[in-house]
């Protein structure tokens, strides 16, 4: 397969799981544990949550690519120099007590 090809299949991929699976990832940082998470609202709308020791910014989004999209850029911008290592991971929901919505 041609490099070219293999890139865009990777890109599908990456899109297609932003569409289907929310993020919920912490990232071990210089600041201490950041998490990404999107969650359904009851109101079916995606909440994008970033959560640290020093921030707690929640935006809702029509939708879960939207909302995961907005995690992922959010992080970059607040993190550029971030570089994960092996204690970033999938959050499994024990890292930190889930908030409801709009609290
Ligand atoms: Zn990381």
């Amino acid at each position: 397969m041609e490099e070219r090809d293999l890139f865009f299949r990777v890109m599908q991929e990456a899109i297609e799981t932003l569409k289907s699976d929310p993020i919920a990832f912490t990232h071990h940082t210089q600041h201490g544990p950041i998490l990404l998470q999107a969650t359904a609202s009851r109101e079916g709308d995606w909440i994008a949550r970033i959560f640290g020791q020093q921030l707690n910014w929640m935006s809702p989004f029509r939708s879960l690519q939207e909302a995961n999209e907005y995690l992922l850029c959010s992080f970059a911008e607040l993190m550029p120099e971030h570089r994960c290592t092996g204690r970033c991971a999938p959050a499994n929901g024990s890292d930190y007590p889930r908030l409801p919505v709009g609290a």
